[in-house]
């Protein structure tokens, strides 16, 4: 932790520079210090860390990361929130990096000599697209972990275990060569305006990937299995060439369906199929 700032309060922040939250940006402000400080507590100590913040809006996560310690580069889309973060950078010379754009336009690896840790309350549209594109690099990733905010049902969908209804090519994407858990659940009162659902931030940790493995196949066989996720394998992974070899060298049954096998079985099924063009 930083020695505290004085600095005003964000709600002042807001009224001064005129933020009022636009629902076409997807605002939803968060001004709970408290949880503020327990959301940039997740990623674990970030003393003198690189951090990416994406949306940093009027600021709030920011200075929670600030204070934790952190070296913050911020991406922030609504140009009139990049006032109020300057002042915020005034309060900590040196360690807050403002830029205005979109984040799904930006080269965010060339950024950082050192991998970041990401963190970002987003609207959820945006998150699950940037979170779609930092599982689907090359590994190991540039980052060093994702701290992110969904609403609650995305955020089950990125843990769920096989056999659950949540369980589908977000969930083999996100944990098929990392950690990923449920951090904490937010309640929809937390946020200003308060959306019509509940949140939860996701933590993500990546681990060594089977090096065997090409991403497009593992791709090929979750976007057939759960593309078809009531029918039987046979059926579904017909289309997929090589994937009824796959599962009868497995021993794996294709009269199961696409929920009932692991993440493992998704993996030994792609390593079994040929190069995809
Ligand atoms: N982080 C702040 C907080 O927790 O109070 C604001 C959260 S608000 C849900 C989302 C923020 O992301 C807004 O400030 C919005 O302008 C910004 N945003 C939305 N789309 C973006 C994009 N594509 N690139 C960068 N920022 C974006």
């Amino acid at each position: 932790m930083t020695s505290p700032v004085d600095l005003p309060p964000l709600r002042e922040v807001i009224r001064e520079h005129g933020l009022s939250a636009s629902k076409a940006l997807g605002q939803n402000f968060l001004f709970d210090s408290q949880l503020l400080a327990r959301i940039a507590a997740i990623p674990g100590d970030l003393t003198d860390r690189p951090v990416l913040e994406i949306g940093p809006g009027p600021g709030g996560l920011t200075r929670a990361l600030l204070a934790a310690g952190a070296r913050v580069t911020a991406i922030e889309r609504d140009r009139r929130c990049i006032p109020a973060l300057a002042q915020l950078g005034e309060a900590y010379p040196g360690r807050l990096t403002l830029i205005e754009g979109d984040a799904l336009a930006i080269d965010m690896p060339g950024l950082f000599d050192e991998a970041p840790a990401i963190v970002a309350n987003l609207p959820y549209n945006v998150g699950t697209a940037l979170l779609v594109s930092w599982l689907s690099a090359d590994w190991l990733p540039w980052w060093r972990s994702l701290t992110l905010m969904f609403q609650r049902e995305v955020a089950e969908r990125i843990v769920a275990k096989p056999g659950s209804d949540a369980y589908g090519r977000l969930a083999i994407l996100s944990q098929w060569r990392s950690h990923a858990r449920i951090a904490m659940p937010v309640h929809r009162s937390a946020f200003t305006p308060p959306p019509k659902v509940m949140s939860a931030v996701v933590h993500i940790t990546p681990t060594e990937a089977p090096d065997d493995i090409c991403p497009a196949k593992l791709e090929a066989i979750t976007a057939a299995a759960f593309g078809q996720r009531r029918k039987m394998l046979r059926q579904s992974l017909k289309c997929v060439p090589g994937a009824l070899d796959a599962l009868e060298a497995l021993s794996i049954d294709p009269t199961r369906r696409a929920e009932t096998l692991s993440i493992d079985d998704y993996v030994a099924i792609a390593r079994q199929l040929q190069p995809i063009a």
